[in-house]
């Protein structure tokens, strides 16, 4: 069967233990991840044919399965052997490397079925619209503001994104790369798939403290680092929008992104309406750290 799904030749996905031409692969209809969205996800980050913060996302995936139930599908060791199959299969230098478990396939009922472990695994790989990437680095980019209509697990990685789907159709509607999604009281939470962060006239940096209510962003937790081992100032406290309209500079982390500046916020710009020189420092420092390391 052929999946219309269009890809160049030579592209190659994992499902359950194979490795299969990206068009072919897929997984059965009464998977659990497609009906009821059953199911978690990792996006990793490959630069020059190696995997960034590859601990971090392990950790993350690992805690996600924790938090439903779900069985590690093939060991630890086993999952860093296919991830670098993968990037060597598809040639990727630089990159996406998609992740997924779902609770497999079993006939369409909600209670998780008892004792019965068979999820399903799957990758695929993308290698990164670098051009792209680097324009939004070093010009920034314009976001806008959403309530945030997610439920009240945001920090397990699921895949039930729909709130994620219709904020970011909104913000590229208007001419946006991120929506950032505000609480009841005026806090914004995150982005629909990004950290935020500002940095106030004071030039401390402030970014929301992990809970219920946000992803914790790997990305975010070696910015946090890097921040602190090079002697900036840091809170991890909440700020509202308006707080965000009248800081100096303001940006967004993620495995794809690194800091990317944030420009303009419903069209008002956020400090002189160009890339602070915090978020191109944090840049640097994020460069020089976020290492592919197995310890
Ligand atoms: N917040 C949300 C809601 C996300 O979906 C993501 C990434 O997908 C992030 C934050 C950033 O996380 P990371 O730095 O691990 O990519």
């Amino acid at each position: 069967m052929k999946w219309p799904v269009r890809a160049p030749s030579g592209r190659f996905a994992y499902v359950n233990g194979r490795y299969l031409p990206h068009g072919r692969a897929g997984v059965h209809i009464e998977d659990r991840g497609l009906q009821l969205g059953d199911s978690i996800y990792e996006v990793f980050r490959a630069e020059a044919g190696q995997l960034l913060d590859e601990n971090g996302h392990l950790d993350r995936l690992e805690r996600s399965l924790t938090a439903l139930e779900l069985p590690m599908p093939v060991t630890r060791a086993a999952l860093r052997l296919i991830l670098r199959e993968l990037i060597r299969r598809n040639r990727i230098r630089d990159g996406i490397i998609y992740l997924q478990v779902t609770r497999g396939a079993f006939r369409r009922d909600h209670p998780m079925p008892e004792g019965l472990a068979k999820p399903t695994l799957i990758l695929t790989a993308r290698a990164g619209d670098l051009a792209g990437a680097a324009a939004r680095l070093s010009d920034g980019v314009k976001i806008i503001t959403l309530p945030d209509e997610r439920w009240a697990r945001r920090d397990i990685k699921t895949t039930q994104l729909l709130p994620a789907v219709l904020a970011k159709t909104a913000a590229k509607r208007a001419g946006s790369a991120e929506a950032w999604l505000v609480d009841g009281e005026g806090f914004v939470t995150e982005g629909g798939s990004t950290n935020g962060w500002i940095v106030n006239a004071a030039g401390t940096l402030i970014t929301r403290p992990l809970s219920r209510d946000i992803l914790p962003g790997v990305t975010r937790g070696v910015i946090l680092s890097v921040a602190k081992e090079a002697g900036l100032a840091v809170v991890e406290r909440k700020f509202t929008v308006v707080e965000a309209l009248q800081a100096k500079e303001a940006f967004l982390t993620s495995a794809s992104g690194a800091a990317v500046p944030v420009v303009a916020i419903d069209g008002k710009a956020v400090g002189n309406g160009r890339p602070g020189p915090l978020t191109l420092r944090l840049q640097a420092l994020y460069a020089g750290k976020s290492g592919s390391g197995q310890s």
